[in-house]
């Protein structure tokens, strides 16, 4: 399982998001407090932004503590939609910069917290890897995001096993999923924060229910209970 955060709302920088909060991702990278699976995310790392219209990546596949760049460039990287990720590499998988999330199709950024079996999965030429969550990506992807719910529905009824927590953005959207982990909600004035675990102890954080869709836009937060929430 990795551990993934994003932003809708001004302009801010990855920096006060992943570096500065108290828990930020790059705690949460060596000392994750509300992890299900696995210890550390050390395998690798992403930041996504957009330039406009245009998304941006950043990936690697070392633990983003130990890069000796990011977080002099973080400061300056700023927008006013940011997927950012830290992976701890499922068994069998790659490890790779194009394993880690975020995903991309040239119009959203995408990341996984989770496992997946790929046979489950439809092959796919457009995946940027071979680990379970590029596949994923590339079945969101073509499906589109619009069907994102349906497409995470169908997804686990092939594979019951399956953990799928999606985290999406295309500039002016945010989507996620909840479907076996963590996921919190935090608005703030300026904007609004999804992330698998809060990033400080605020207590406006929220929890989100498991197997919901949520929905993020300028003007509205909406949670939408997916098949089989109870
Ligand atoms: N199954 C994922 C992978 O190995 C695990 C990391 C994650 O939670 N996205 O790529």
């Amino acid at each position: 399982m990795c551990r993934h955060l994003g932003w809708l709302g001004e302009p801010a920088s990855v920096a006060s998001l992943i570096f500065e909060p108290a828990n930020g991702l790059l705690v949460q990278s060596y000392s994750p407090r509300r992890q299900k699976h696995g210890l550390m995310n050390a395998d690798g790392w992403g930041v996504g932004f957009f330039d406009g219209a245009t998304p941006r990546r950043w990936r690697s596949a070392t633990p983003i503590w130990g890069d000796a760049s990011l977080a002099s460039v973080a400061p300056a990287l700023r927008s006013g939609c940011i997927v950012a990720a830290v992976r701890s590499a499922s068994i069998g998988m790659p490890i790779e910069a194009t394993a880690s999330a975020p995903f991309t199709d040239g119009r959203w950024l995408l990341s996984h917290n989770g496992l997946v079996d790929r046979a489950v999965l439809p092959p796919s030429k457009a995946a940027e890897s071979t680990n379970d969550s590029a596949l994923l990506a590339a079945s969101i992807f073509e499906r589109g995001l619009d069907a994102l719910g349906d497409t995470i529905v169908d997804v686990a009824a092939a594979d019951p096993n399956a953990r799928l927590n999606i985290l999406a953005g295309n500039g002016s959207r945010m989507l996620a999923t909840t479907w076996g982990d963590t996921l919190s909600i935090l608005r703030r004035s300026d904007g609004v924060v999804l992330a698998s675990e809060p990033y400080d102890d605020d207590p406006a954080w929220q929890e989100i229910p498991d197997r919901h869709l949520v929905e993020v836009t300028e003007n509205r937060v909406e949670l939408i209970p997916l098949k089989g929430s109870t």
